[in-house]
């Protein structure tokens, strides 16, 4: 989705966007689900679009749920995404986009550059999708993952493992008098 500076009144510029509705945005969604993504619900992203001559800034919201597998206990679970995001755009010439000294720059001072009269927010809206991801997803915050040593999903099932693990060269000695004794 390209949208021409020259269409953009100064100040806020509101846009929402629905992958159900934006065929843009369905081709987005499609393109992340060949990475693996599995979209449980739509893509929603409001934007705000703000110019302050000559700047711009992208104000957003991403809203969609994904499947994804829990770092601790394995299950797959439905992700809810509700992430806000904020980027600084600037206007370069054409033909520099892609100059070594930009991309550095735009790393440091986490500003995204648009070229020539038109801002693309496909990337843009990608790198926010999966910034909005955890490294580690967990089903739950108090998830309790599994038993190292019986495998059991902890969340469903307690097992007796961790009093076994309690065993110590002491108890063991124990055992062993009483074992004497009888
Ligand atoms: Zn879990
Ligand atoms: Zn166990």
């Amino acid at each position: 989705m390209k949208i021409a500076v020259t269409s953009l009144v100064e100040g806020e510029n509101l846009f929402h966007f629905d992958s159900t509705k934006d065929s843009w945005l369905k081709e987005l969604v499609q393109e992340i689900s060949n990475q693996g993504y599995q979209f449980n619900t739509p893509l929603r992203v409001d934007a705000n679009l703000t110019k302050v001559e000559p700047d711009f800034y992208l104000r957003g919201k991403l809203c969609c749920s994904v499947e994804q597998s829990c770092a601790r206990c394995a299950e797959v679970f439905d992700l809810k995404v509700n992430s806000s995001f904020e980027v600084a755009l600037a206007n370069v010439p054409s033909g520099k986009l892609r100059s070594p000294e930009l991309t550095e720059e735009s790393e440091e001072l986490d500003i995204n550059f648009f070229e020539g009269n038109e801002i693309d927010l496909n990337p843009i809206i990608t790198e926010q999708f999966f910034l909005s991801i955890p490294y580690q997803a967990l089903c739950k915050p108090d998830c309790l993952g599994i038993c190292q040593q019986c495998g059991s999903n902890l969340n469903t099932k307690m097992c007796q493992c961790a009093e076994k693990k309690s065993v110590t060269p002491f108890s063991v000695l124990q055992e062993v008098k009483l074992f004497k004794q009888e």
